[in-house]
């Protein structure tokens, strides 16, 4: 087997892995910032690390997943202004900051399950780790890299620059960085623009406080991520990932966090995912293509055509490399259920195909082709290219034209199963949803509810939504009638 090539956002080259340990790798991802419905921009890092954690244990690491959750600290301005992302939605929602975290963090597992991505093996949470940022603030002032304002905490980069190099992982310089912010920051009591908070002094309104030696606060949102990696992972590690979007500021800061804090850095590989665009535009809530992933499940935002299934929004997105952008349409999803059927389905016709003695097929090449493509930094895209030469092959032998012996046909049932099921993390779409029984039973027992509820027999509406509940079944009313959805 060839080596593992990974690119490394830091060094801006594919690199041989090598993991620090052995037999083992401690990987940490950026998790979400709990305060809205789980969308496409979650469910692109969500898979394609989820892929790098499959294919890791494929190859026998031992691998700590750790995934935070960020459930304060995340202010809606970068520029450490600005409102507390969860407190601003509370507030709006007149619920408890924890409700609203709660409520989020439930709905991304949900739909984080339905995309068939492994849950990590820690998922902490910043409120949950705050004495450890507290320590590390501690060590970072002792190290005389930060300071001290009424209360608030700051991390010193113009200072840290002098001894370490700020900006390496964006390729930025710290002369732009400040020409670029000063205007906008003229008034802080921060030593410089590009100075980022540490620890901020609650205002008397806000709910979210912790009691620390500098004031009554909280933690600045980048801190979280260096805190909790080097608890669980320790001072050093193997390969921090994340969106791109996160390179600057946020993974900036956790290198010079950790550097502040510790002397050297943590990250041996850093990875970043591209973004995801609509139609050939950035996804966001004023341009109105900002969808969530249970609109694509259910069909049920005014841009979709039909609803997709998790499989083919997974398949989708491992069409393309996690290093290029992904662009969605409603054409491009229905290619991607295409293809995803004809995958599977000649995975259901392997099974069936007699054997002969002969073998028209090379599977060995095959496996050699597949594990190239997937060690040169995670070449999804042209592991399913060769994935279907297969699908190619396989059809044109069960219509009798090539042969395939008992022992090419187990080898190669296992190659399929290892990269389209355990490494690529695919999984068969139910069958009666894909005959369309489901869809059009539902629609007979949604019709009856309807009528039921145009007749006012609230009785018969309520007996049928309750026992489709019983069954996991929800349904949602809007205004073009009503939808369901199974768990
Ligand atoms: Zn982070």
């Amino acid at each position: 087997m060839q080596d593992l090539k990974l690119y490394n956002s830091l060094s801006r080259k594919k690199e041989v892995f090598e993991p620090l340990t052995q037999d083992r790798v401690g990987m940490y991802v950026c998790g979400p910032t709990v305060y809205g419905d789980a969308h496409l921009g979650h469910a692109r890092p969500g898979i394609t690390f989820d892929v790098v954690f499959r294919y890791l244990q494929h190859l026998g690491y031992k691998t700590r997943y750790v995934r935070n959750i960020t459930d304060v600290g995340h202010l809606v301005n970068d520029a450490d202004a600005g409102e507390d992302k969860i407190a601003k939605k509370a507030r709006l929602e007149e619920l408890e900051p924890m409700e609203v975290v709660a409520h989020y963090t439930r709905n991304y597992h949900r739909d984080m399950h339905l995309l068939n991505t492994l849950p990590p093996s820690i998922e902490p949470t910043a409120t949950g780790h705050i004495i450890e940022q507290i320590q590390m603030i501690e060590k970072i002032l002792n190290n005389g890299y930060a300071y001290e304002v009424d209360g608030n905490v700051y991390f010193d980069v113009v200072k840290y620059n002098k001894d370490h190099a700020y900006g390496k992982l964006s390729g930025r310089n710290i002369e732009d960085m400040i020409s670029n912010t000063r205007d906008l920051d003229g008034q802080s009591e921060k030593r410089n623009s590009v100075d980022f908070a540490l620890w901020k002094k609650a205002s008397p309104e806000h709910i979210m406080r912790w009691p620390s030696p500098w004031s009554e606060g909280f933690p600045g949102w980048h801190l979280e991520c260096s805190a909790m990696s080097t608890k669980y992972l320790g001072e050093r590690f193997d390969i921090h990932g994340g969106g791109m979007d996160l390179v600057f500021p946020h993974h900036e800061a956790e290198i010079a966090q950790s550097c502040a804090s510790d002397g050297h850095e943590a990250v041996n590989y850093w990875m970043h995912n591209n973004m995801i665009t609509i139609n050939g535009q950035k996804m966001g809530k004023s341009l109105g293509n900002f969808i969530t992933l249970s609109e694509f499940f259910e069909g049920s935002h005014k841009s979709l055509e039909q609803a997709y299934n998790p499989m083919t929004i997974r398949f989708f997105i491992l069409q393309a490399h996690y290093r290029s952008t992904v662009d969605f349409s409603n054409e491009a999803l229905k290619g991607a259920e295409k293809g995803m059927t004809k995958l599977m389905n000649a995975i259901d016709t392997l099974e069936s195909i007699e054997t002969s003695n002969e073998s028209s097929i090379n599977v060995a090449s095959y496996k050699t082709k597949f594990y190239e493509a997937i060690n040169d930094d995670f070449n999804t895209p042209i592991l399913i290219a060769h994935l279907f030469d297969v699908v190619k092959q396989i059809n044109s032998i069960a219509t009798g034209n090539g042969s395939l012996n008992e022992a090419s046909k187990k080898s190669l049932t296992q190659l399929m199963s290892d990269f389209c099921f355990d490494i690529l993390g695919l999984k068969k779409i139910e069958a009666a949803s894909q005959n369309g029984i489901t869809d059009d039973v539902m629609a007979v027992v949604l019709g009856l509810r309807k009528l039921a509820k145009e007749n006012k027999d609230w009785t018969a509406a309520d007996f049928i939504r309750d026992e489709l509940a019983k069954l996991d079944i929800t349904v949602t009313d809007s205004k073009d009638g009503a939808n369901w959805s199974k768990k």
